[in-house]
């Protein structure tokens, strides 16, 4: 049986990665990965121009008018830059071209105006309040290399750098199946030991948010012929995401599925939760993941392998923040797997407190409205006091 970064690694050296390209507005660039390295398309900021709503002049006239100038002019935004005439300051506003000849900004709660002229200040000092061009980045520069994937903040850098448009990889096909005879969808009235269906949905909605193009296969019984019967357009897919059927009842019929029909590269890993998961290829195209039933084992295998799978493809990796905290309570187990807790990670008094969550179980979804981290502890950990410092691995950005 695998380790957990040993899995991790197969999976990353096995991915292939995506090729095809579509070139985007920036409008719909959200979430895609950029396939072309994206350059600035003009100086930012384009011009000097002013930091404050103020007043421009130049210092060296400052002392020889006994700190008091006329005013001549204005310097508003829209406008091409202007000239100041010697002697003289010019009323300016915040994002406004610099006049040539001038060489600082006085805001204006700092400047006395009245009859045409200001007084200022006698601490002015060259190059205050100044933006200067070029100085967040010139035309040319690299923004970002392919592989990045762009959040709100990144089209914001883009537009200002004059980028309308980018080539990024083209959507992978996800094919997402849940097994299991004892499952029904929500809603439904549900016969004795019918258990409603959580798996699909949560997987679907996992690889939208991470940019794949999904394809719901629905529920399939634990029935071999079932199965293979919707996996024999599987070569349509990058990536086919099942949940459940994979360890070793009589009934877990995915593992033997994609043995016939693929190969398998692994199907066990010493994680928990989660330990029956594997991972394999069907043809030249499509990375498969049987992820196990219980529904915290599938969101945590997805977190674990699908998601950087998904990056991978994309010629990208998963983000990989962690982060240190003290634990709020102890946990004690006996060691032997890579372990992740359900757990809440809070801000008190400065400092970050983790707790882990009642309710471990992996068929246990209550504390999921809870869990904003997952505490990882090591294989060889036999648990940790509370108090003490432990890896979280955060969940996104939404909590
Ligand atoms: P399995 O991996 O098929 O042995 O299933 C393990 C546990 O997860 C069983 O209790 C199943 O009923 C449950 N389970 C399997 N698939 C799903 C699903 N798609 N949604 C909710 N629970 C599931
Ligand atoms: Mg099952």
């Amino acid at each position: 049986m695998l380790n957990l970064e040993q899995a991790q690694a197969a999976i990353l050296a096995a991915v292939r990665r995506g090729s095809r390209t579509e070139t985007v507005p920036l409008t719909q660039a959200l979430g895609r990965y950029v396939a072309t390295e994206l350059r600035a398309r003009t100086d930012h900021p384009g011009f000097d121009n002013s930091a404050m709503d103020g007043y421009a002049m130049r210092t060296a006239d400052l002392a020889a008018h006994d700190f008091r100038l006329p005013l001549a002019g204005e310097a508003r935004c829209g406008d091409a830059p202007g000239k100041l005439a010697p002697g003289t300051a010019q009323r300016i506003f915040t994002g406004a071209p610099l006049p040539a000849g001038a060489d600082t900004v006085v805001m204006q709660e700092d400047v006395q105006a009245e009859n045409g002229a200001v007084t200022l200040p006698r601490s002015v000092a060259p190059d205050q309040n100044l933006r200067r061009r070029g100085e967040d980045f010139r035309l040319g520069d690299m923004l970002y290399a392919p592989g990045r994937r762009l959040s709100a903040w990144d089209l914001a850098l883009l537009a200002t750098a004059g980028v309308a448009e980018v080539a990024v990889y083209a959507r992978p096909r996800a094919l997402v199946v849940a097994t299991g005879d004892e499952l029904v969808a929500p809603g439904a009235p549900l016969k004795p030991g019918q258990i409603y269906e959580s798996n699909r949905l949560a997987t679907l909605s996992l690889l939208a948010q991470l940019g794949a193009d999904v394809s719901d296969g629905g529920t399939v019984r634990d029935d071999p012929a079932a199965l293979r019967a919707l996996l024999a357009r599987s070569g349509d897919f990058d990536f086919i995401v099942t949940s459940g059927g994979a360890s070793v009842g009589d009934y877990d019929v995915v593992k033997q599925v994609f043995a016939e029909i693929g190969e398998i590269k692994f199907w066990k890993v010493r994680i928990k939760p989660g330990k029956p998961v594997a991972f394999g290829h069907v043809g030249a195209r499509t990375h498969f993941f049987a992820l196990p039933g219980n529904p915290v084992s599938s969101l945590v295998t997805f977190k674990l392998f699908v998601e950087p799978a998904v990056y991978a493809w994309h010629h990208a990796r998963a983000p990989a923040l962690t982060l240190r905290a003290q634990a709020a309570n102890g946990f004690r187990r006996r060691p032997g797997r890579t372990e992740f807790l359900r757990a809440r990670l809070y801000n008190h008094d400065g400092r970050l407190l983790v707790d882990a969550l009642k309710g471990q179980g992996s068929h246990m979804l209550g504390p999921l409205r809870e869990t904003n981290v997952l505490i990882r502890v090591e294989a060889e950990s036999d648990g940790f006091e509370a108090g003490s410092m432990v890896t979280v691995i955060p969940l996104g950005a939404e909590f």
